[in-house]
């Protein structure tokens, strides 16, 4: 008999959790497991803002992720996917079309501009390790162009980053600490260098502990960073950002490097699926299927689940995706030995937010945490999620021990 075939797409937490579990659950001959993602490597996408600020490597954030699967169980197809027709049960991708039984989504965020004006445009984003890799050189070109220039523009020394949720926060967190070193690098006087993080809601990090906020933004602006609270970006054009500063009041900030921070949806390719979504999100079963498919799975940034403690979507994390992987792929197995699948139930253990360096802020088990211990549960996260996806030798080989 055929065995069948479980088709996963993207290599991000959310996908390398279903793989490795998958591999761990199902022997050679109980199915035949095939992982497409776009790059021969995964990268870490909650340590973008550190490969952005350039406080690590491109390289230090992605690995092979032929060093984490089995190639006895699991064949790895380096290859963009182009389309997914769930009707027809086909994917095409860069390397084919791919049939499947059982079908994993996890194609991962992308940004989401709003529709803002000029911010494709304009705007560098976090969205992954190469364009993280853009932000960091941009940054680099406009310090050294600006030391060598005869007349100074002093916009290439604004940095303007678009909103103050996690993402913003963190790479605000990485700048303080590199600014001071490119202003080494290329000559800079300090002072000429402004850091401007504009945020659309009436306070930085809507919605987190209040104590905790007050305490990362005076860390922060002891860096030199400044905070625009209420007053959303509008508009981005070469020269900078318009931002609303009252009922018909704006401002113009001058920048040659915009960074947008301000929120993410899914993946694109899920609109064309053929499965009912909301922003490339589709809202899953509580087994994480899609609705209408019993043989389609989405997992990661590109599901959709509501708390239903307070009646709003969970935030798409890392922490969620991984858990969701493992859930997944013990949904397919008990669906290939004929038995009902589980509800997923998320373990949220906490959230900690990096200000760079050993700083951090925090709640981790319901405790508030700031400074050192924030920063060593950040990194012991870190390393947790390296553990679970590659054991112990990927956590010694790409794991963070700076707090020893
Ligand atoms: P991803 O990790 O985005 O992986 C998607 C994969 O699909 C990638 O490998 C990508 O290359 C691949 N792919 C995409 N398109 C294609 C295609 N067309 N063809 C083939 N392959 C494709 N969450 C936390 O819980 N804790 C944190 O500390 C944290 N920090 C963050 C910091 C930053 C700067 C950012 C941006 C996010 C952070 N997050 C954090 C959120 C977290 O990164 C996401 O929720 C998580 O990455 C989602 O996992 P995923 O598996 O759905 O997708
Ligand atoms: P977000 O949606 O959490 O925050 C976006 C911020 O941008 C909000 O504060 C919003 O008010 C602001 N904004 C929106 N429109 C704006 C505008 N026009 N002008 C100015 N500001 C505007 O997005 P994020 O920070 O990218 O986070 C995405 C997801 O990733 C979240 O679920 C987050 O929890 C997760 N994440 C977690 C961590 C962590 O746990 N350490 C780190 C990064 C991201």
């Amino acid at each position: 008999m055929k065995r069948p075939t479980i088709l996963v797409l993207g290599a991000g937490y959310g996908g390398l959790a279903t793989v490795v579990k998958l591999q761990k659950s199902l022997g050679t001959d109980e199915a035949d497991i095939v992982l497409i993602n776009k790059n021969e490597y995964h990268y870490e996408s909650t340590w973008l803002h550190e490969a952005a600020a350039g406080t690590l490597t491109p390289e230090q954030v992605r690995y092979d992720i032929k060093r984490v699967i089995n190639a006895e169980k699991v064949e790895f197809i380096q290859a963009k996917v182009e389309a997914i027709d769930v009707n027809e049960k086909v994917v095409t991708s860069s390397a084919g079309t791919h049939t499947y039984d059982y079908l994993v989504i996890s194609l991962g965020f992308e940004g989401e501009t709003f529709g803002i004006p000029g911010l494709d445009k304009h705007a560098l984003a976090m969205a992954n390790v190469k364009a993280a890799r853009q932000i960091r050189d941009h940054i680099d070109y406009q310090f050294a162009t600006w030391s060598l220039e005869e007349s100074k523009d002093d916009s290439r020394l604004t940095i303007v980053v678009g909103g103050a949720g996690f993402t913003g926060i963190e790479f605000l967190g990485e700048l303080g600490n590199r600014v001071p070193e490119l202003c080494k690098e290329y000559d800079v006087p300090f002072e000429k260098v402004r850091v401007v993080c504009v945020e659309a809601a009436p306070m930085v990090l809507p919605g987190f502990d209040e104590e905790l906020v007050k305490y990362a933004v005076g860390q922060l602006e002891s860096k030199g960073i400044e905070f625009s609270i209420g007053t959303p970006l509008v508009e981005a054009t070469e020269e900078g950002v318009k931002i609303k500063t009252g009922e018909e009041e704006f401002e113009f900030i001058k920048s040659r490097t915009v960074v947008w921070a301000a929120g993410v949806r899914g993946n694109r390719l899920v609109e064309s699926s053929g499965i009912e979504n909301m922003r490339a999100r589709v809202k899953v079963e509580k087994d994480l299927r899609a609705p209408g498919f019993d043989d389609v799975f989405v997992v990661g940034d590109c599901a959709l689940m509501i708390n239903e403690e307070i009646n709003r979507p969970y935030p798409p994390t890392a922490q969620i995706a991984m858990q969701q992987g493992d859930k997944c792929a013990e949904n397919i197995v008990a669906l290939l030995k004929n038995q009902p699948t589980s509800t997923f139930v998320p373990d949220l253990k906490g959230s900690v937010c990096s200000l760079g360096g050993d700083d951090a802020i925090g709640v981790v088990f319901d405790k508030k945490l700031t400074g050192t211990k924030a920063s060593f549960m950040k990194k012991v996260v870190d390393n947790r999620s390296l553990y679970m996806i590659g054991g112990i030798g990927l956590v010694m080989k790409k794991g963070k021990f700076d707090f020893l």
